[in-house]
């Protein structure tokens, strides 16, 4: 599984100024994500191996795509 300390270290592929936070499914029905604490997108985890690709992350409740989310929206130099 990923490590704290590895968890520390990742970021939205999409503003790599925002952490992610790790989120495990109680029922197991889910997978295990990282998920953007800014944009909410899920990175879902396969096999304990991250998905960081913007394309194939679960887009929060609402944003019909990529290009809505903060995290895109918001310039960085
Ligand atoms: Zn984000």
């Amino acid at each position: 599984m990923i490590s704290p300390e590895f968890l520390a270290m990742l970021r939205c592929p999409l503003d790599t100024t925002v952490p992610v936070r790790l989120e495990v499914p109680e029922e197991g029905r889910d997978m295990p994500a990282l998920v953007c604490t800014r944009c909410e997108t899920r990175y879902l985890i396969h096999d304990g191996i991250p998905n960081m690709l913007p394309e194939d992350a679960v887009l929060p409740p609402g944003c019909p795509n990529l290009d809505r989310l903060p995290c895109r929206q918001r310039p960085r130099s």
